[in-house]
């Protein structure tokens, strides 16, 4: 409970300021940016030329950035709607296999029917890239990922076991990949705003938090399964719409750490 208290603390201090900063960075860079394109118009020199497009990439490279923490800082308000989180996956599946490219193949799976989910679409879009660039980036060699939409009954004592877990019925997407896995200490802190190990080039450590805050706005919770060397499996549970009694125990999916 305690470290559930911690993290979403931690979540609204950090949003608070990113936003803050991000909103006032935003507006440096803009200034910055539109200055290079004023200069650029007046160079002929190609050298100079050269380095004045090298200084607007590492603007626009600023401006996604700051994109990137608004949207964390300002953490959107939900707009909750009962969605057919098959549906959406099913729709979102191309995309999702663009973003892998080729040396990944991507399986879609449904389980089952009544995939209604009390969320904002929009939002499990964002949380669905974000895994899957993270599974992307841990193939480098490729693989496989598979996206699986299924049913998931959480009962009392199941969730009496971990913390923040709230019993019912709930819509579990897992997010599984065959790529390098990540050490008990990465896990231990892959949920925390700004912890990457990709450096600061390539990774923001925003992703796994934003999937995080997505799904804990919307009443549910995350698990994360994860081996080095053999995979990473992330899984939604999604609040279902359809109000069902919890079952017996046991029902409630994969023992944590254990990897599927
Ligand atoms: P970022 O991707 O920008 O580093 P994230 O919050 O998405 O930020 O992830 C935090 C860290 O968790 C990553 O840097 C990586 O070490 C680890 N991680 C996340 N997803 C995976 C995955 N599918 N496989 C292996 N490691 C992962």
């Amino acid at each position: 409970m305690e470290e559930e208290l911690r993290q979403s603390q931690k979540m609204e201090a950090v949003g608070q300021l990113t936003g803050g900063i991000a909103h006032d960075f935003n507006n440096l860079l803009t200034v910055i940016s539109g200055n290079l394109e004023m200069i650029e118009s007046r160079v002929a020199d190609p050298q100079i030329l050269e380095l004045l497009r090298e200084a607007q990439d590492a603007a626009d490279d600023g401006a996604k950035l700051t994109g990137q923490l608004l949207a964390f800082g300002r953490r959107q308000p939900l707009n909750p709607k009962p969605t057919d989180v098959a549906q959406l996956v099913t729709n979102f599946a191309g995309l999702l296999r663009r973003t892998l490219g080729e040396t990944v193949e991507l399986r879609t799976v449904v389980t089952g029917s009544s995939h209604l989910a009390l969320i904002d679409g929009s939002q499990l879009q964002n949380a669905l890239l974000n895994l899957v660039l993270n599974a992307r980036d841990a193939m480098p060699r490729g693989g496989r990922l598979t996206v699986e939409v299924s049913r998931s009954v959480l009962d009392r004592d199941y969730a009496e076991m971990y913390p923040g877990v709230r019993s019912g019925s709930f819509v579990l997407v897992s997010v599984t990949d065959t790529g390098s896995g990540m050490t008990a200490e990465v896990k231990q802190r892959a949920f925390e705003p700004f912890f990457t190990t990709k450096g600061v080039s390539s990774g923001t450590g925003l992703g796994l938090s934003m999937v995080y805050g997505f799904v804990k706005q919307s009443g549910g919770h995350v698990q994360l399964y994860s081996e080095p060397g053999q995979g990473t499996s992330v899984r939604l549970f999604l609040p279902s719409t359809g109000v069902q009694k919890a079952g017996p125990a046991g029902q409630a999916g994969a023992e944590p750490e254990a990897l599927p």
